[in-house]
């Protein structure tokens, strides 16, 4: 059946009643067939431990803003614009970059904001970043801005100086909660991960996060990619509960 049949079917079994809804459905329907393209062989690949072997999601230095600084640094009439959807339902790379400032004056250029807005401004860093920020940021899960590091922000229309927002994001794997009990594990757990190839590693300390609609990834920061040599098809297997 080609796709465009099976839009056709969809909508004669789900009945659409307005141009809209049936816009909605072909999105829906498009969505998933982009999902299982991208997602399905990945997720149903399984290790020789018998468990799924688990995508992994590459997060490059970017912010996290609120409402508020957003329209600080960008002025009052500056709409914050998504630019493509990420990997996780509802999450997007915006439009809009901004340039981080160290203490020592040298700065990263065009670092993203993604969306959508949060309560608190992070900026998440990898360790070289924050070498050549020269910043000493702990490494932390997203919203434990307790001893984050303070770098300066710089938009188009304003700069702040943000006290304490700088983080090396903690490893991390996000799955919905069934997804965690397949692999014997729960929210708020720590589990290593073994990624093979020619530099393969275990990694340690690595954070359960279940949401209901999340799709099962790892979410690990550039300096382990590289260290790892991840790539494009590079798959993770479960290496135990710490
Ligand atoms: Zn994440």
């Amino acid at each position: 059946m080609s796709q465009s049949n099976s839009l056709t079917g969809s909508c004669a079994t789900q009945s659409c009643n307005s141009e809209e809804e049936l816009v909605d459905l072909i999105a829906r329907e498009v969505r998933n067939i982009l999902q299982s393209e991208i997602a399905g062989p990945k997720v149903r690949a399984v290790s020789n431990s018998g468990y799924p072997l688990i995508p992994i999601g590459i997060s490059n230095r970017h912010v996290h803003l609120t409402e508020r600084t957003f329209h600080l640094l960008f002025g009052e009439q500056t709409e914050f614009e998504p630019l493509r959807p990420l990997y996780q339902p509802g999450e997007f790379a915006s439009k809009h970059t901004i340039t981080i400032v160290g203490p020592k004056m040298r700065s990263i250029p065009a670092v993203r904001i993604l969306g959508p807005f949060r309560k608190y401004d992070q900026v998440e860093l990898s360790l070289t970043d924050s070498i050549f920020l020269g910043v000493d940021p702990p490494v932390a899960n997203s919203g434990s801005l307790e001893k984050a590091a303070s770098l300066t922000l710089v938009g188009p229309h304003n700069s702040i100086h943000c006290e304490k927002c700088a983080i090396v994001a903690n490893r991390h794997i996000h799955s919905t909660d069934e997804e965690a009990a397949m692999f014997g594990l729960k929210n708020g757990d720590f589990c290593k991960i073994r990624i093979g190839g020619e530099k393969g590693v275990v990694f340690e300390n690595v954070l359960v996060r279940t949401n209901k609609n999340w799709e099962l990834q790892i979410h690990l920061d550039t300096d382990d990619a590289n260290a790892a040599n991840i790539r494009d098809e590079t798959l993770a297997e479960l290496a135990g509960k710490m």
